[in-house]
């Protein structure tokens, strides 16, 4: 089933730490984040993007780079999915 964005229609989808979604929701700044695109992209799901301190405490590699299949340990993030077009819309250059 497609992730449809009620801006942007079909979209890829990203997922953002609790910080990052928080901040978008709230149209706060958003705080810099790390991307890690997957190796292998799951349906819609293109890129992670969490903050240094979840990038930390998840034990992702630090600087970012593209995960391997065996370390996109997803359900071990406390992940919102979000449309990657509005990511890219809120957020500045990190
Ligand atoms: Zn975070
Ligand atoms: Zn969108």
């Amino acid at each position: 089933m497609a992730f449809v964005c009620h801006i942007h229609g079909e979209a890829g989808l990203a997922h953002l730490c609790e910080h990052i979604h928080g901040a978008i929701e709230a149209k706060a700044p958003v705080p810099s984040w790390l991307s890690y695109p997957l190796a292998t992209p799951l349906d819609e799901y293109i890129v992670l993007r969490v903050c240094v301190a979840c990038a930390t405490a998840a034990g992702l590699p630090v600087p970012a780079r593209m995960l391997r299949d065996d370390e996109a340990a997803l359900e071990q993030l406390d992940t919102e999915p979000s449309c990657e077009a509005c990511f890219v819309a809120r957020a500045s250059s990190p």
